[in-house]
């Protein structure tokens, strides 16, 4: 399938999925607490993109059968919610989608819950950072391979982390997965040139150990073979008409994030 190449008015609709996507998952950082079920924060996900007058894209998602992905510990991503009770110390990575007048957002964060090993606290902001510098790479006229080697090599940088290869971002748009793939690694210089009217969903994947994962029985869970834990950071962007990039599921547009990586945001949005 070829890439679906947006115009500003569908990106503006795609900001509306977005956002409501991004408060959705500030509410959630809000919310969560050592000794919450998991099923409860699928709860407060569901009623709040319903009273943000959207739509849950993970729900039947190839039958997923929740709101959000609630990933604990070893999990690292494709969790599912229920009865599991968050302990303190857990690291619990929550991913978040919408859809808004057929357009998709998707987004994802990692949260240390109570007191956090200073070592999963890194291993956290890590990711999260890999993600903005492969945003930033991702910018403006990059290849799209750009944006993999920036994460990549910023988390080689700073320790020994497993990257997941079999998992990675992706086009969004009127469906949440869309074309191009976008690995978390690799050499730069390779793949289309990122122009007006991409929307890409950049999507690390780390881990304090091994980047080899398995799928649990219940066909979703994705967890380290070394039981490490994980980290995962997502959020969707977009390159608009006047050659800036806006973050639709950051609330500020990641104006502060990419600011500080000296990448000026569009104001088109
Ligand atoms: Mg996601
Ligand atoms: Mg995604």
């Amino acid at each position: 399938m070829a890439i679906q190449i947006k115009t500003l008015e569908q990106m503006k609709i795609m900001r509306k999925a977005g956002l409501l996507v991004g408060q959705t998952l500030e509410l959630l950082r809000d919310s969560i607490k050592v000794g919450m079920r998991t099923d409860a924060l699928d709860a407060i996900a569901a009623a709040s993109i319903k009273r943000g007058g959207g739509t849950s894209n993970f729900k039947g998602y190839h039958g997923f059968p929740a709101t959000i992905c609630v990933s604990i510990n070893d999990e690292i991503v494709h969790g599912i919610p229920g009865d599991r009770v968050i302990e303190d110390g857990d690291v619990v990575s929550i991913d978040c989608g919408a859809i808004i007048d057929g357009w998709h957002g998707d987004a994802a964060i990692s949260i240390g819950v109570g007191n956090v090993d200073p070592a999963d606290q890194k291993m956290m902001d890590v990711c999260d950072e890999s993600m903005w510098r492969g945003i930033a790479a991702g910018a403006t006229g990059a290849r799209l391979s750009d944006i993999g080697h920036a994460i990549e090599d910023y988390i080689k940088s700073q320790g020994k982390y497993g990257i997941l290869q079999e998992y990675g971002g992706h086009g969004i748009g009127t469906e949440m997965h869309q074309e191009p793939h976008v690995l978390n690694f690799g050499r730069r210089g390779f793949g289309p040139i990122l122009t007006e009217g991409f929307v890409l969903a950049i999507e690390p994947m780390i881990t304090r150990g091994t980047h080899k994962t398995k799928v649990m029985a219940d066909n979703w869970t994705v967890i380290s073979t070394d039981n490490s834990r994980g980290a995962h950071f997502e959020n969707s962007y977009c390159l608009l008409p006047d050659g800036k990039a806006f973050v639709l599921t950051a609330p500020d547009g990641g104006k502060e994030r990419l600011g500080a990586l000296g990448v000026e945001i569009s104001t088109l949005l």
